[in-house]
């Protein structure tokens, strides 16, 4: 098959979607291409040798074969329903089918108001899309289902914030950008309108329809629910582990797919802060670290009532099916959660003896305000016996309190069961060495911010290979200093 666009979801209707019209800019200019991500879509050419990509990528002309629109979704933020939002400041330019079939949301995000703008205009500061682009493409290496970034270009307009900021326009590629707001706004807004049909295509483009003949209930609601609930339980255990902080998980935020969509205000911790939360305007801490198992299981409590109606005929039976599957989020969550802990801390799995062992690790990180990603680097190069061949003793100095807590574990990890190789091996592709680090994030867009974009290229490029040492990775490693700290994460909308 010849990759190229399909317009499967502007095919819905009306109902789903808003024609979008081009909305020029005076200046583009390439900042960033993912060439490895072009080539795995089959993208023929590139907007550096090829001028009608940049004007596509800049929102200037229409690439061939695409029907840009602008979707509607509704959502919860910070907890209150918003009845309606949308695509305020991105254009879905249609889906991109690979040669193997697979298909990808192609959006600009940046490229001017659309139907759902409320007022904004349209347009992203150049900071946001190069911390989404950095993030992004960092979390995919992580191996963290994530939207991607294909492609980041300056307008060569300002966009007026706080301050006056260069404008900037993000590609950006996703299974889809279906959310549990676009349920909520079909169940809830619109008040069971078009719902079914929304869920049809869900199912179809994105579960195991084998299952629709398996599940008891049969139906395509009960499906999706499910598989959305296993989704969110790896993927927010996969976020705990590595001491990602999302700081946005509103319901508009929450990809049905399972994908990490929006780099507004997230942030990787750096010390251990069992209650870490970065962003500016998270006053409660309602997305803090700690919660974010919590908020993704209320999440999908939130799809599951949305798609009530859909499950049974019977409203009793209906609850009792979702209820159902909405609890097997715990359970699902701690299996991922402790399966991924087991792999970080060098054990064959953790045992209800492990407790104290585990806690007690993250006690001594708290209290020494260890920093997370190098302690438990350090736990790998010392199972792995390369610590002394390995740059870290120059990054991680080791208090006393690890060394003795190291002596339980060496002695638990002794009685691992399995292959040793198998069980280190697990640690270095779970333990990354390099991070997307707040300050190493910010550097490189007051760089980018003054025309210089090669510091965000060698960023990038660094956290493609997170779980290997490089030269130079005294940089890209260590913590920071406490004056280079970034507490504060800002939405950048
Ligand atoms: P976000 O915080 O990025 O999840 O955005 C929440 C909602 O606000 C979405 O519907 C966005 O499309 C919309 N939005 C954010 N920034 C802008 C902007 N500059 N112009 C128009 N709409 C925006
Ligand atoms: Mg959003």
């Amino acid at each position: 098959m010849t990759p190229g666009f399909d317009h499967s979801y502007a095919g819905l209707g009306s109902a789903f979607s808003t024609a979008q019209a081009s909305d020029p800019v005076s200046a583009p200019q390439l900042l960033l291409w993912n060439a490895s991500l072009a080539e795995a879509l089959g993208w023929s050419g590139t907007p550096n040798t090829h001028p009608e990509q940049l004007q596509a990528l800049a929102g200037n002309r229409p690439l061939p074969n695409t029907q840009p629109i602008a979707t509607v979704y509704a959502g919860h933020q910070f907890g209150q329903y918003n009845p309606q939002l949308g695509d305020g400041r991105a254009t879905l330019l249609g889906e991109w089918v690979t040669a193997s079939g697979d298909r990808f949301d192609i959006q600009l995000k940046g490229a001017g108001p659309t139907a759902y703008s409320r007022g904004g205009d349209g347009r992203s500061p150049i900071g946001p899309v190069i911390r989404e682009y950095v993030v992004s493409e960092a979390m995919h290496a992580l191996n963290v289902p994530t939207t991607r970034a294909l492609a980041a270009v300056a307008t060569g307009e300002p966009v007026i914030r706080n301050r006056i900021e260069p404008g900037a326009i993000l590609t950006r590629v996703a299974s889809s950008h279906l959310r549990v707001g676009t349920v909520q706004y079909f169940a809830m807004t619109r008040g069971g309108d078009d719902v079914a049909e929304l869920v049809d295509y869900v199912v179809a483009r994105h579960c195991d329809t084998a299952k629709l003949k398996e599940t008891p209930s049969g139906s395509a609601a009960a499906v999706l629910l499910d598989s959305v609930c296993e989704r969110f339980a790896k993927l927010v255990a996969h976020w705990q582990v590595l001491g990602f902080v999302h700081g946005v998980l509103n319901t508009d935020n929450a990809l049905l797919c399972g994908e990490t969509i929006d780099y507004g205000p997230c942030a990787f911790m750096d010390h251990f802060d069992p209650q870490a939360c970065f962003s500016s305007i998270d006053r409660q801490g309602r997305y803090a670290w700690p919660n974010q198992p919590g908020i993704m299981h209320w999440n999908l409590a939130v799809l599951a009532e949305c798609l009530l109606p859909l499950i049974a005929a019977d409203t009793e039976i209906a609850q009792q099916t979702a209820q159902e599957i909405v609890d097997r989020y715990p359970a699902r969550f701690h299996a991922h959660h402790q399966h991924w802990l087991a792999a970080k801390i060098g054990l064959d799995e953790l045992k209800a003896d492990d407790s104290a062992l585990v806690q007690g690790f993250h006690d001594i990180l708290a209290t020494e305000q260890l920093d997370f990603t190098l302690a438990f680097r350090w736990l790998t190069e010392v199972a792995n016996d390369t610590l002394a061949h390995s740059p870290l003793p120059e990054l991680f100095s080791v208090p006393d309190a690890l060394n003795d807590w190291a002596i339980g574990w060496q002695a638990r990890r002794s009685a691992n069961q399995g292959d040793t190789s198998t069980i280190t091996a697990a640690m270095n592709q779970m333990n990354p060495i390099v991070i997307p680090r707040n300050h190493l994030v910010q550097r490189a867009i007051d760089h980018a911010e003054a025309g210089e974009i090669e510091r965000v290229e060698a960023l990038v490029r660094r956290g493609q290979s997170p779980f290997q040492w490089h030269s130079g990775d005294l940089e890209w490693a260590r913590a920071p200093e406490p004056a280079e700290r970034v507490t504060r994460t800002f939405c950048g909308t």
